[in-house]
């Protein structure tokens, strides 16, 4: 059955129980009903103080049309918020139904638009996007300079540091692993659900959400936060990374990203102005600026023209940004592998002072030395008192590694993905419940995991093996252990940070991970880098060894597979048949992004692997015929010495 056969039929199985589970349902849980969801959540307990009332500005005022800012990368200071708009204070539950125009929905139609003007913005569209912006009012700016975020590190271990986040909608704690809920939703579980796991801040795509259902739907329903019944912080990505990833890929110029869309076909463009235009419409807390992506793999020209365009797009993204006063822009560091690169792109995004900044274009399949080298460099140039994010990365022993390095903020696909494809991430490493050894084990996942499957519901592993990747609860159970460790995972370690015990906690979780104490030399080198002592005799004497390999490891080689959500038509509890497997288009698409010598090598590579097939082959039939030759001749001499007797 396809994951779409499974999402249609849902409703009807409601009751049915298959495989021992009502499909989608847990036994166990009493509140997470359709009915309670689609209920505005009026619970004070739920609602943070700093920020529950959201009011809608003032409709009707004609803004200027953007204009296009000049392609050189000299540094202009972010523009004021709009202060012509006044607030129209009301309380959320009052909130007038605002009609606005599609947006990505109805990019296409606005095709004759984007030709009139070069950037992708006509004045049309930046009334549209004054009009309808929503936000909250009913917290006090933390300061002139960053109104909508305050970030205070209390405790450090050399670069790791425990801190507080300070959003609009509430307090996170850091370092954080945001889950990534990608068409308003994080599969497999319920906003409410998220939210009782005491974690603070998700991530929104903003591509999928422009696809499916539209802004405008989003924008009536009160911004992203009220649509999908998130009381709580929310990023959100600039939409360009997804279209680079996903769809037919077409090109990317100075003017946008410009790509086709997987709805009809025709031809869309992205351009830094209409990115942060849908972002502030969505109402996400933290906002990210759109960047020119290219592969981690690439080398050459290309890599420090991707970097100096994402520094004039963020110039355009600061002078677009509306809402500055309760939504913050982040600037993403790009600059690929070379280390020169990143200290340039470093220097210039610094200069625009922007409230957090992100480390990007990495995760995509890079060498793991490479990759901690790069984050390394960052973290050393990125300023203390704002919050660095890691784009892309969730792995366990990357999260441990890159938090020393300094790192506070990290999101990924991957942790959920797995959870459904029957995969729970434990102490020691991966579990793949599936496996035989597990159809009659009776513990759960992990004695030590605090989610609600470990330690409430207490399913044993036999039962999880028994339904999951098969069935929406088996999913569903192993989303919620998967985010539940790794919210664990992260509050342990800040923990560990804040009593001063990082090192002991970073030696705790290598001896689990690795009981051989043989730990893979880019983790041992990193780690060793930030004043880890991994040859302290009390604690443990680890030895550094290139041929070990973990799960992080596993991720470069298939980076390809894992580094965005495959398909958009994937909705739901989608991905659990196709999701881990690259589709031709998307697979000509990343082939026709890389260099011509990382083609070449790819060539030649899988010339060398044919060649020693063929080679194999010969050397096969070789040692065949000999031995049948001396078969032959074996039998040829019985024959003779029977002949002899005779
Ligand atoms: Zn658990």
């Amino acid at each position: 059955m396809s994951s779409q056969d499974i999402s249609k039929d849902l409703p009807k199985k409601l009751t049915r129980s298959s495989l021992g589970s009502v499909d989608g349902i847990n036994s166990n849980l009493d509140d997470n009903t359709p009915q309670k969801l689609k209920k505005p959540n009026n619970n004070p307990q739920t609602t943070d103080s700093t920020a529950t009332t959201f009011v809608s500005l003032a409709t009707g005022i004609v803004n200027p049309p953007i204009q296009s800012n000049s392609p050189d990368n000299s540094f202009k200071p972010a523009q004021p918020s709009d202060q012509k708009l006044s607030l129209l204070q009301q309380p959320r539950s009052d909130h007038p139904r605002v009609s606005t125009t599609g947006l990505f929905s109805k990019v296409s139609s606005h095709l004759s638009e984007y030709d009139k003007d070069q950037w992708g913005v006509t004045p049309a569209d930046v009334t549209r996007s004054a009009s309808h912006m929503k936000t909250v009012t009913d917290f006090e700016p933390f300061s002139e300079e960053s109104p909508a975020l305050r970030f205070t590190p209390h405790a450090y271990h050399n670069k790791a540091r425990a801190g507080t986040l300070e959003l609009p909608h509430g307090k996170v704690n850091t370092p954080v692993f945001m889950p990534v809920g990608t068409q308003g939703t994080i599969k497999g579980i319920c906003a409410k659900q998220v939210e009782k796991m005491d974690v603070n801040l998700i991530l929104g795509n903003t591509y999928h959400l422009g696809v499916r259902p539209g802004t405008d739907i989003v924008h009536r329903k009160g911004g992203l936060h009220q649509f999908m019944n998130w009381n709580k912080n929310m990023l959100s990505d600039s939409g360009g990374f997804q279209m680079v990833s996903l769809v037919s890929f077409t090109e990317i110029s100075e003017t946008g990203v410009q790509f086709q869309s997987p709805v009809d076909g025709s031809t869309l463009l992205l351009t830094p102005e209409r990115s942060i235009q849908y972002q502030n419409e969505l109402g996400t807390d933290i906002m990210m600026a759109l960047d020119d992506v290219c592969s981690s793999l690439i080398t050459g020209p290309r890599v420090e023209e991707a970097m100096e365009r994402s520094i004039r797009w963020l110039d355009r993204c600061i002078s677009a940004h509306k809402k500055e006063k309760v939504q913050n822009l982040f600037a993403i560091i790009q600059g690929g592998l070379d280390r020169d690169l990143r200290i340039r792109c470093l220097e210039e995004m610094i200069k625009r002072n922007t409230p957090g900044y992100a480390i990007g274009g990495l995760a995509g399949g890079e060498d793991k030395h490479s990759f901690w080298n790069v984050v390394d460099v960052c973290t050393d140039h990125l300023p203390k008192n704002k919050p660095r994010y890691l784009m892309g990365v969730g792995y366990p022993i990357d999260l441990l590694v890159c938090v020393a390095m300094g790192v506070d903020m990290f999101d990924c696909v991957w942790p959920c993905r797995t959870a459904r494809f029957g995969t729970a991430i434990v102490p020691e490493g991966l579990l793949k419940i599936q496996q035989s050894q597990y159809a009659e084990d009776n513990r759960v996942l992990c004695e030590t995991c605090p989610c609600d499957v470990c330690s409430v519901y207490k399913y044993p592993r036999s039962y999880l093996h028994h339904i999951a990747s098969k069935t929406p609860l088996g999913c569903h159970l192993m989303t919620i252990h998967n985010l539940g460790y790794l919210k664990h995972y992260m509050d342990q370690m800040r923990t560990s940070i804040l009593e001063n015990r990082f090192e002991s906690f970073v030696h705790d979780q290598l001896m689990l991970h690795f009981p051989s104490k043989h730990i893979p030399a880019w983790v041992f080198d990193s780690l060793s880098a930030n004043q880890i002592d991994l040859e302290n005799p009390q604690k443990s004497v680890f030895i550094r060894d290139e041929t070990v390999t973990c799960a992080a490891d596993v991720h470069v080689k298939h980076a390809k597979v894992y580094q965005a959500e495959i398909d958009p038509n994937n909705l739901g509890l989608g991905g659990i048949e196709q999701g881990a497997v690259q589709q031709p288009k998307e697979k000509a698409a990343s082939h026709q992004r890389m260099s011509q010598t990382a083609k070449d090598a790819i060539k030649e590579a899988n010339k060398k692997q044919r060649e020693e097939r063929r080679q194999q082959h010969i050397e096969h039939a070789a040692a065949h015929i000999a031995k049948m030759e001396a078969l032959k001749a074996q039998e040829a001499s019985a024959k003779a010495d029977e002949e002899k007797k005779e």
